[in-house]
């Protein structure tokens, strides 16, 4: 048996950061920056106006107040988007709205509020002078040009994860694209004769694909393009005509077929497409995963063998299929995010292997509190439903008592995953079989 680690180290060391590409900005979204970005403009480009008041020169309004304002005449407006061909001389000032480019001779706004132009305006009296009521520190209300970005300066670095604050500085410097690291596809296949696909009757003896589903949106969700191949029957022909279209992708995960059952046959394929090793990882669930590099087409693709029950193909992804995509796409921090919790539930672990328990993370009083939920059979996929959370037991932890503190993995961080969790405690209870505390040892 190997451990996780050494499970994952062999598995990063046969995926690479793939090439990049140049994509429209809107559709770049979390994927990492492949280029350092300069700008070749000031942001903004020029002094421009904070307020809407009036251009003035500071001199002209010095000692200003409410009692004893000091009266310019009015030689014009100007808009955002518009440049003034007037200059503001002493004894002026210019009607300026937000955004416009601060005329010239100006060097302060003063914003209508310290104006008497509301009180000209109910007088009915024109706008061609205006009283200011307020000595403004000189230089106010203006934004300097380049004070967000200057020209020439490094606004983003290579390497950096695309967010929606990113996006807008790349559009705010006027790049309609941006070069990135390509997104993995990943060709998701499902094995087994037992298997039938969603939205067809449900013969004796089957059971639905799910595996494909969860796998597939597992793939979506850390960033990489699922390719569905469909289920493949436990006949060699089908599962190598299947295999071979996953040459296509990055990367190829398929559901079992690697335990040792009599139909497993897609052991026997895989060895002969490629390189294969089958490994028993210190884990529970998801203890047989099979990982080789399989070869055609000139292209060498690595593949992902994830056990099939459904609990431990979505366990086995989240430590190993994670982190491969997430090491295509360019991305550097590949570890699972983690907090520290009390634990709620007590859980033996009798044979030394990590354990990934389904649980269920509250936060109360500022710590962090982990039940595991329920039945924790790797066959129980609402479990998996239920669950915000890994509780990871370590190989080397005999028992975790109630009160003992436990890493998590945190499977999501969202508001709507705590409904999800409680939905499975009103779901049991519907059922008589709400058991919160229950132990993790069954089955895992
Ligand atoms: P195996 O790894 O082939 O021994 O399968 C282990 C268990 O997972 C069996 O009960 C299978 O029926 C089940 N299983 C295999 N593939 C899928 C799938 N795609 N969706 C749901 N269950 C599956
Ligand atoms: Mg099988």
């Amino acid at each position: 048996m190997i451990s996780v680690e050494e499970a994952l180290e062999k598995i990063l060391s046969n995926v690479s950061v793939l090439e990049p590409e140049e994509k429209p900005i809107l559709d770049s979204l979390g994927q990492v920056l492949a280029e350092d970005v300069r700008s070749d403009i000031d942001v903004p480009p020029l002094d421009n106006s904070a307020m809407d008041g009036y251009a003035v020169q500071w001199e002209d309004i010095r000692g200003a107040t409410i009692s004893q304002p000091r009266t310019l005449s009015v030689i014009g407006e100007v808009a955002a988007g518009y440049i003034s061909d007037r200059t503001v001389v002493p004894g002026t000032a210019i009607r300026i709205m937000t955004g416009a480019p601060v005329p010239a001779g100006a060097d302060s706004v003063v914003q209508f509020e310290d104006t008497d132009e509301e009180v000209r305006k109910a007088a009915g009296k024109p706008l061609d002078e205006i009283g200011i009521g307020r000595e403004v520190v000189k230089g106010s209300n203006i934004r300097r040009a380049g004070e967000d970005i200057t020209r020439g300066s490094l606004v983003l670095a290579s390497g950096m994860v695309l967010r929606p604050q990113e996006i807008g500085v790349l559009a705010s410097l006027g790049r309609a694209n941006v070069l990135v690291i390509r997104r993995p596809t990943v060709a998701v296949l499902a094995t087994g004769d037992e298997l039938v696909e969603v939205g067809r009757p449900l013969p004796p003896g089957k059971i639905y694909n799910s595996n494909t589903y969860s796998i597939a949106t597992q793939v979506r969700r850390y960033g990489a393009i699922p390719h569905i191949l469909g289920i493949a029957t436990d006949e060699k022909q089908e599962l190598m005509e299947k295999i071979t279209r996953g040459m296509d992708s990055d990367l190829l995960i398929t559901s079992a077929g690697v335990s040792r059952g009599d139909y497993d046959i897609v052991k026997d394929v895989l060895a002969e497409l490629g390189e294969i090793s089958f490994w028993t990882v210190r884990m529970k669930p998801g203890k047989p995963l099979a990982f080789g590099i399989l070869a055609g087409n000139g292209k060498k693709v690595p593949h992902l063998g994830f056990p099939g029950n459904p609990v431990s193909s979505m366990i086995a992804f989240e430590q190993f299929a994670r982190p491969a995509i997430l090491k295509m796409l360019g991305k550097t921090n590949l570890a699972k995010p983690t907090v520290s919790a009390i634990s709620e539930s007590r859980i033996e672990n009798a044979k030394g292997r990590r354990i990934f328990a389904r649980a269920i993370v509250r936060k109360r009083d500022g710590r962090y509190f982990a039940c595991v939920t329920g039945p924790q059979g790797s066959g129980i996929l609402t479990s998996m439903s239920g669950a915000n959370g890994l509780l990871v037991v370590p190989e080397d932890v005999g028992i975790i008592e109630v009160g003992d503190e436990v890493s998590v993995q945190m499977l999501d961080w969202r508001e709507e995953d705590q409904v999800a969790a409680d939905c499975l405690h009103r779901r049991k209870a519907e059922i008589g079989q709400d058991h919160p505390h229950e132990g993790a040892d069954s089955g895992v």
